[in-house]
């Protein structure tokens, strides 16, 4: 099932560099193998060429996703498309899901492979590049970073972890854990996904209000720079996380992390 050049069996006769050898490997890989973390569906379509800013759809829940491969592991940031555009999709609820692939050119096998769901997309990761100089090509365009780093651990979901294979079912439960952020407002979820990763970084299993407040007011503050009121939004959210089975709030005033 790891083996990428099982799919393609013509490619390194058609293709000489090894960026389109691994485009055409890993997308017929995909097509053939992965399954729809959202819903255990076996297959994903693949899209024409283009058409879309996705890549593949799950034709039974109609999740869509964006695969993206590299020989290297993947570290904290990812290249992404254009700012404004990226950033409107976020807005009005387009942004697919993401497949992250990581594959040794050397025998062409997986190493890894994470899922990040579309939900964990949200502004505060988004982070615009330098626009192209004028004498680029595409003089003007702006690009953008995904900084994945900023992700919560439920955001970066392996279905292969250093060339094992996880369980379908560990996938698929991580994902409906959190798929509650999928019904919220993009607005709201960003901030709940920002609270549970300052949560996560504190590395405590309890904590008070006050020691919460102290740890990430600030960072939250400069992720919202338009928040008038940070505390009362902290506070909202941990009600939120709470709400959601992710943390409990014991009667000494102290919240705990469920794992
Ligand atoms: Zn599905």
């Amino acid at each position: 099932m790891l083996n990428l050049s099982l799919y393609q069996k013509n490619v390194f006769r058609n293709y000489k560099s090894n960026s389109q050898i691994a485009r055409v490997l890993t997308e017929s890989w995909f097509s053939s193998e992965m399954y729809c973390p959202c819903c255990l569906n076996e297959k994903i379509s693949k899209y024409p060429n283009n058409q879309k800013v996705a890549d593949f759809l799950c034709d039974s829940c109609k999740n869509e996703f964006q695969g993206k491969s590299s020989s290297k592991t993947f570290g904290k940031i990812l290249n992404d498309g254009e700012y404004h555009t990226m950033l409107s999709f976020v807005k009005n609820n387009l942004t697919p899901n993401f497949f992250l692939l990581h594959y040794s050119k050397e025998d062409w096998k997986v190493k890894n492979l994470y899922f990040i769901p579309k939900f964990f997309i949200n502004e505060s990761i988004i982070i615009k590049r330098n626009p192209l100089s004028k004498t680029a090509r595409r003089a003007g365009w702006t690009g953008c970073n995904l900084l994945i780093e900023r992700i919560p651990k439920e955001g970066k979901i392996y279905i292969i972890n250093k060339g094992e294979i996880i369980d379908k079912s560990n996938v698929y439960n991580t994902w409906k854990k959190m798929s509650f952020l999928g019904k919220k407002d993009p607005s709201t979820r960003g901030w709940t996904s920002d609270v549970l990763k300052c949560v996560q970084q504190q590395d405590k299993e309890k904590f008070t209000l006050q020691e919460f407040y102290k740890f990430s007011k600030k960072y939250l503050q400069e992720l919202h720079p338009h928040n008038k009121n940070v505390e009362a939004k902290i506070r909202q959210q941990l009600q939120i996380l709470r709400d959601n089975g992710i943390l409990r709030f014991d009667s000494r005033g102290t919240y705990s992390t469920i794992t």
